[in-house]
């Protein structure tokens, strides 16, 4: 698409940030034909928010510049990696909208050439084998301000390194007995550059190539080799990669690879009241902490979908965001924000109760029962209106009683009125109490001249309330959520399960619905009016249905932003 190509952005106006810049600059100089980008993930836990942000990244940068981004699974390590895993990370990129279409890869396919490369290496001099124990390298391994020391078997002739990487991987060592290392420079001021470990000895079995082999590559050694067999031209990865680019660099020059692709670091996503880290995330799991790797609480894919994000959310968000080269923590609110945003356009509302109490409205024929139209989506007027059912006896929120209201309660108290949403306005005549003193009911009048909410003399009351009819009413679990974590940088403090929410969830039974609501499927997004945006979880049963809240309808973010302008 030369058009697109010739003005720099994908659409035709600036390239939003700096990697966009280098991709729209390299196609319109000729360096690549076109654009290949990969996400490379370990299968060794499930994705978080902040794999969330590299996948729009990769794929999006693809789709843009009409080019392909392969899903890459760095599968080198077979003591932490696992099928649940590999099958969790499709389906997620798949549910947030991306598609590798055939380009499905794993850095096992390429062990046979990685492993000829390495060959290739030791007969050039450029690598050798270590017998020394992997704290014993660490010891040679030196500071950032003092040189490392070589190993005493640095200068193995070919022939000798040849013989025992061949036996390495025929299976004649246990593990840790020897590695493969290249010959790189010991006194060099970027640590990455001292000799690396490019093999280990692993006597484990891999999900795709089961026993054959018992050495594995590094990420290091294979990576940058995986891209340049792949065609990958421009290969994204975080900030913390930036002193591996001249080791990236460096076997792409001593090796005979297909292509040269380009590494370019970008700023990971840290968000407040969050841990991004598979490894403490799988803590939490194997610890019984939440609920799963799916807890509505996780920032994994998984979970933030049982919670009720969006995935349109999630790219709104990483569009929002942008890219920076430098570290920096974004407000968990701006997350919430995308969410309430794109829910406030397309979430049905429906009415709930989550704490009931009961409201008599005592002049109210029994046995009555009207309809109300209730709107499904003041943002959308072509979903139409639903009708509600009324009767005399209703339940409301506890909430929006008090007996003594302070100043600015608006809501019911004894004697006040307010108004029902889309029936009549009512006045609290009464509150009945149990034996412990606490409200059981409240028994009210409603004005029948007011029916649909507004009075012929115009009097209007400050306060609509939420409702539903008792004899209509289903019933429902509520699971409320908070922050994981009860400070907004956790591990600044050093030990982050002390810094867990202990009230990151409330389960609440006994919540009153409209009716209707237990005919949705698992997954699906409503409003409940007043209350938030929740989701089926899959919990749900026939006979019980489960909503997570996803997100209240208060919007701290926006405050923000309106303060700082
Ligand atoms: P973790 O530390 O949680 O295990 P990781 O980086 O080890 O994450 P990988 O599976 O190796 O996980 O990551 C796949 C891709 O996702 C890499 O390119 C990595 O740079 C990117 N990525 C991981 N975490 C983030 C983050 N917080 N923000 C942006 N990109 C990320
Ligand atoms: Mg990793």
């Amino acid at each position: 698409m030369a058009d697109r190509i010739e003005t720099g952005g994908p659409d035709g106006g600036e390239p939003a940030d700096f990697i966009r810049e280098i991709v729209a600059e390299d196609l319109r100089t000729g360096k690549h034909a076109e654009v290949v980008t990969r996400f490379p993930p370990e299968p060794n836990g499930y994705l978080h928010l902040g794999h969330a942000k590299s996948i729009a990244l990769n794929f999006g940068v693809a789709q843009e510049f009409g080019g392909r981004c392969h899903l890459r699974f760095d599968d080198t390590n077979p003591t932490k990696e696992e099928q649940e895993y590999i099958d969790a990370i499709e389906f997620d990129v798949r549910w947030l909208g991306f598609d590798w279409g055939r380009h499905l890869y794993h850095a096992s396919d390429y062990f046979d050439r990685l492993y000829d490369w390495a060959v290739l290496l030791i007969e050039r001099g450029l690598a050798y084998v270590d017998d020394l124990s992997a704290e014993e390298i660490r010891g040679h391994r030196g500071t950032l301000t003092e040189p490392g020391q070589d190993s005493p078997y640095r200068n193995r002739s070919v022939e000798e390194n040849l013989d025992l990487f061949r036996r390495m991987r025929a299976g004649e060592f246990p593990d840790g007995a020897r590695v493969l290392r290249a010959r790189i420079d010991m006194a060099s001021p970027n640590i990455n550059l001292r000799d690396p470990v490019l093999y280990r000895i692993l006597h484990a079995s891999h999900p795709r190539t089961a026993d054959r082999w018992c050495i594995y590559p590094t990420y290091d050694y294979a990576h940058g080799q995986s891209d340049a067999i792949e065609g990958i031209t421009h290969s994204l990865c975080t900030l913390e990669f930036e002193d591996h680019r001249p080791l990236y660099d460096w076997f792409l020059e001593h090796l005979p690879v297909p292509s040269r692709p380009r590494q370019i670091e970008f700023a990971r996503l840290n968000l407040t009241y969050t841990v991004l880290s598979k490894r403490f995330l799988l803590q939490l799991v194997k610890d019984g902490r939440v609920r799963g790797w799916d807890d509505p609480r996780m920032p994994t894919l998984s979970g933030i979908r049982r919670r009720g994000y969006p995935p349109g959310a999630l790219r709104d968000f990483a569009r929002m965001i942008g890219l920076a080269k430098r570290e920096s923590v974004v407000d968990y609110a701006a997350l919430e924000h995308c969410v309430r945003d794109l829910l406030n356009r397309s979430a049905p509302r429906r009415m709930g109760v989550l704490r009931p109490l009961k409201l008599v409205l005592t002049n109210y024929p029994e046995g009555q029962v009207e309809e109300f139209p209730a709107v499904n989506n003041p943002e959308d007027p072509t979903a139409g209106t639903r009708p509600v059912p009324f009767s005399r006896v209703l339940y409301i929120e506890r909430d929006d009683f008090m007996e003594d209201p302070p100043k600015k309660f608006y809501r019911l108290s004894p004697g006040r009125e307010v108004r029902l949403r889309y029936a009549y306005l009512i006045t609290c005549r009464e509150a009945v109490k149990d034996a412990s003193g606490e409200i059981v009911e409240l028994r009210c009048t409603y004005d029948p001249a007011t029916r649909g909410g507004s009075a012929p003399d115009g009097r209007s009351p400050k306060a609509t309330l939420h409702w539903v009819s008792a004899a209509h009413a289903g019933t429902a679990e509520v699971r409320l959520y908070d922050h994981l974590f009860k400070v907004p940088e956790p591990g600044a403090g050093g030990d982050l399960l002390a810094e867990l929410n202990p009230d990151s969830e409330q389960v609440l039974t006994g919540c009153r619905t409209e009716p209707g609501l237990d005919n949705l499927g698992a997954g699906e997004r409503l409003q409940l009016e007043r209350l938030g945006y929740f989701c089926v979880d899959a919990d749900t049963r026939p006979d019980r249905l489960v909503l997570n809240r996803t997100v209240t309808l208060r919007d701290t973010w926006a405050k923000v932003q309106a303060r700082g302008k």
